[in-house]
């Protein structure tokens, strides 16, 4: 992933789409994001892939922040040339990473879990979002809530 972000780096200020711009040219191939309804309890994220495209799907209706968070995962398995789809719930990402403080993040990373592909599109999506925000103070003004709150720890904890 730091080999990945110095071929494909993030944008100053963030955003991803100027990274997934960065990321179609410098893999050749088109990932197409689409916003879906979402409700409490639904998934929030999904890929899928396809002969000549990604298709990543996010949940409209959530904080820009989580926004990212949750496509970052879903471009995780793509990168990672991960086999199947993913349809991320709010529940599952919860499991997985119920919140990043410095504590829980040394546990997640030394956690076994039976679905591999899912721990490692995890956290590949926080380092990307570490990255993506690191500069505390070019995090996008006004964001706020658990996805800011988290991405500064993240800033702190990992920058
Ligand atoms: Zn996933």
């Amino acid at each position: 992933m730091r080999d990945l972000l110095r071929h494909v780096p993030a944008p100053r200020p963030w955003s991803m789409n100027a990274w997934i711009d960065r990321l179609e040219r410098h893999r050749g191939r088109d990932i197409d994001l689409v916003a879906v309804d979402y409700a409490p309890g639904q998934p929030s994220g999904a890929w899928q892939r396809h002969d000549d495209f990604d298709l990543v799907a996010y949940a409209a209706g959530t904080s820009s922040l989580h926004q990212d968070h949750i496509i970052a995962h879903e471009i995780a398995h793509l990168l990672c040339d991960h086999r199947g789809e993913c349809v991320l719930t709010d529940a599952e990402a919860a499991r997985l990473a119920p919140d990043l403080s410095a504590h829980l993040l040394s546990h997640l990373l030394t956690r076994v879990t039976t679905n591999s592909d899912e721990y490692e599109a995890e956290l590949i999506a926080v380092f990307l979002m570490s990255a993506a925000t690191e500069d505390g103070a070019r995090l996008r003004p006004g964001a706020s809530g658990p996805a800011a709150d988290r991405a500064r720890r993240f800033a702190s904890l990992l920058g």
